[in-house]
């Protein structure tokens, strides 16, 4: 019986079922509903359904804009739109301050693996040429 139902406080559960078909766990509050089951707060819940709604996609978006730091042209970009966002106010100076630390330690650590790189390059050059000369 859904309507003698309690949890094992005593306190009594909602008696609305889920989207996916099951009993609603939540507790009954000041009724036999809980505040998201409540007809009285539909309204209230959607609204605040909405928001989350549009509060992921502006974060699915600066997700999306994200770009990618693994090369010059990328920090290029990057700084460039960082700059940009902080001229218009849509990042704070603090964050800003943060992100461009970021992009000097990023920068240093391209320039440390390509120097890597083209040392490696070098060294395998040098090799041949030792292996043809005197091999
Ligand atoms: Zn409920």
């Amino acid at each position: 019986m859904p309507s003698t139902e309690c949890t094992a406080t005593g306190q009594p559960r909602c008696q609305a079922t889920t989207q996916a078909g099951a009993p609603c766990r939540a507790f009954a509050v000041g009724g036999p509903h809980c505040r998201m089951h409540d007809p009285r707060h539909v309204d209230a819940v959607r609204e605040a359904r909405a928001r989350g709604g549009a509060k992921a996609s502006k974060l699915r978006a600066l997700r999306a804009r994200r770009p990618h730091l693994d090369s010059p042209s990328g920090l290029v970009r990057w700084v460039a739109q960082l700059l940009g966002d902080v001229v218009d106010g849509r990042v704070a100076p603090d964050t800003a301050r943060v992100l461009f630390y970021g992009v000097g330690q990023q920068r240093a650590l391209l320039e440390t693996s390509d120097l890597e790189r083209r040392l490696a390059e070098l060294e395998a050059r040098a090799a041949q040429g030792k292996s043809r000369r005197w091999g």
